[in-house]
């Protein structure tokens, strides 16, 4: 029998401990989370009891007698009495301005008809001065127990609002961001008259006189965008920094509040990114922002290069461009390949020029920038996925693996023809989709697509993952709720407000719906090698949950809460003991 003798230098060690208490303190942890379901989202998925965290990192994972060895005097101790933890949850697809500004703003994603629309906004307006503009978000024509105008059409019309509010410029933001709704003042702000053309990617509504009804579609929205910001250009720079400062505040809140630590922003210009950069100097980026760049190729040509950046403070990235082939489906906007079944004339409109999506994506394979292109319609989906092979495989030297590691995402893919879904895998292009989409877009769905359509090709989450694409998750967010665990709740039942699920045949399982959130999330950002599993060496961003969401009864799903969110080993939402 052979005893074990400590080395020379296994005892010097030891010494040094013994003098240099702070040696010591490099060696235990800052923060344990003992005693709970720890689900790490590694390859073989495992669940552990506890992890130890350090200055910002998890040290160690695994029995809470393994994890005993790191607990010193200086550790700080939760414990989860059997909760379950997962990986800090990663927005796949928001706008993180837009969302600070809603929850700052005007939001009219609650109201029940357009009357009452129209009394939020008079209301806002008392309290405005004249002559300020009024903005609103997330109005929804679906979500309206009456049609809005007296002849049943399809959307309102600004009348109501300009008698409520003649003294005051208002636009309101339909809830899809792609069709907004202005009263006279606005539109003679934007001097808009009917002789007033839409420019192309846009539309006007008129009614039978041929006068704008107020509802602008896509780019239309333009010109009233842009008479709003010229009215803010009175602002003093500080004013404007401040507001800017405000919506991030608030939007930080908002995700660390559900658990979001992580936030891929889909869609930001340079002037944007500067002021977020100017916060990261601050550290005041409240989350991880993984930024998509937006503007045209002419615009970002110059600056791709300067603007890129990998973890700039520990809290930016700047590699990806945003593009937009096509609308949204609720609005008609979705480029379809055959017609609308509730409007035959259209098959939705083209957003961005194809061609021009072409010029961002050649100049993005030369800076090495990810391209995310928003395609909603099985039209736009084809078209984005015939340009992303033809440049992936068109470069020079581009072997079938460096084809792979772009990541080139489609934002959306909502609508696919059954000939598409297996091109996904086939060209490594990452399917960004959003849960809650499907689950609040369903009742309208089969309206638009016919049911065939909707059923073969419709949030075809599970047909894309059984085909090998690798499918990340997200809520659009100011465009649905910002909560991971409503739209893991959507993800995995596809069950609607009025309880019936929408095809569920093609639910994900709570394994892929929780990796969608984490670690799948992660890989459509590069970044699977610092975040998206509780494993060591990663980033220090957990989760701890009020309810098991990986074994609870479906019915049980909707009461998950978000307990405690831990960003870079700090507690930073939810600081009492779970
Ligand atoms: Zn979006």
């Amino acid at each position: 029998m052979t005893t074990l003798k400590p080395t020379a230098a296994c005892l010097l060690a030891f010494l040094f401990t013994l003098i240099c208490p702070s040696a010591l303190r490099a060696q235990t942890a800052d923060l344990v989370l003992r005693g709970g379901k720890i689900a790490t989202c590694d390859q073989r998925d495992r669940i552990a009891q506890a992890v130890a965290i350090r200055a910002g990192r998890i040290v160690a994972v695994g029995s809470d007698a393994e994890i005993e060895l790191l607990i010193g005097s200086m550790t700080h101790i939760i414990d989860l009495k059997g909760k379950l933890v997962v990986p800090g949850f990663i927005e796949g697809h928001g706008h993180f301005i837009s969302l600070g500004e809603t929850k700052l703003g005007l939001d009219l994603s609650q109201a029940k008809s357009y009357a009452e629309v129209v009394k939020l906004v008079a209301e806002a307006a008392k309290k405005a001065r004249p002559g300020q503009w009024i903005i609103g978000r997330g109005w929804h024509q679906e979500k309206w127990t009456d049609p809005p105008a007296a002849d049943g059409s399809r959307y309102p019309t600004h009348d109501a609002l300009s008698r409520a509010t003649p003294e005051n410029p208002v636009l309101l933001t339909h809830g899809s961001g792609h069709m907004s709704l202005a009263n006279a003042r606005a539109m003679a702000e934007a001097g808009i008259s009917r002789d007033t053309k839409p420019p192309a990617g846009g539309e006007i509504l008129r009614d039978a006189g041929g006068n704008p009804t107020g509802v602008f579609r896509e780019t239309a929205q333009s010109r009233l965008q842009g008479a709003h910001a010229r009215s803010r250009e009175r602002l003093s720079p500080e004013e404007i920094d401040a507001e800017f400062q405000a919506a991030v505040e608030a939007a930080g809140r908002e995700c660390l509040s559900k658990g979001i630590t992580s936030f891929q922003d889909a869609g930001s210009s340079p002037g944007t990114v500067a002021r977020f950069r100017k916060l990261a100097d601050q550290g005041k980026l409240p989350v991880r922002l993984y930024v998509m760049l937006r503007g045209s190729a002419g615009q970002l040509e110059d600056q791709l290069a300067s603007l890129r950046t990998i973890d700039y403070q520990d809290r930016l990235t700047v590699r990806a461009i945003k593009c937009m082939a096509d609308g949204a489906l609720g609005s008609h906007g979705a480029w379809l390949l055959e017609p609308y079944n509730d409007l035959p004339e259209s098959t939705g409109l083209v957003v961005q020029p194809i061609d021009d999506i072409r010029r961002t994506a050649v100049l993005a394979l030369a800076h090495d920038y990810q391209i995310c292109t928003h395609a909603i319609g099985d039209r736009a989906n084809r078209e984005v996925l015939n340009l992303y092979e033809s440049v992936l495989r068109g470069g020079a030297g581009n072997s079938e693996s460096s084809t792979k590691d772009r990541r080139w995402r489609i934002e959306h893919a909502q609508h696919l023809s059954p000939d598409d879904i297996p091109r996904f895998k086939e060209l490594g292009v990452i399917a960004s989709m959003q849960g809650s989409h499907a689950t609040s877009d369903g009742p309208f769905v089969v309206a638009r697509l016919g049911e065939k359509r909707a059923r073969e090709g419709a949030y075809a989450w599970r047909s894309l993952l059984d085909a090998g694409a690798r499918v990340i998750n997200g809520t659009d967010a100011p465009v649905e709720d910002l909560s991971p665990l409503l739209c893991y709740y959507s993800s995995v039942t596809r069950r609607m407000a009025d309880g019936r699920a929408f095809f569920p045949q093609q639910r994900m399982t709570r394994r892929e719906a929780l990796r969608s959130y984490t670690i799948d999330a992660a890989y459509g950002a590069f970044e699977e090698g610092q975040k998206g599993s509780i494993e060591k060496g990663k980033l220090a961003d957990l989760v701890v949950l009020s309810h098991d969401i990986l074994s609870v009864k479906d019915e049980e799903l909707p009461d998950a809460k978000v307990v405690l969110t831990i960003l870079n080993g700090e507690i930073v939402y939810g600081g009492g003991r779970p």
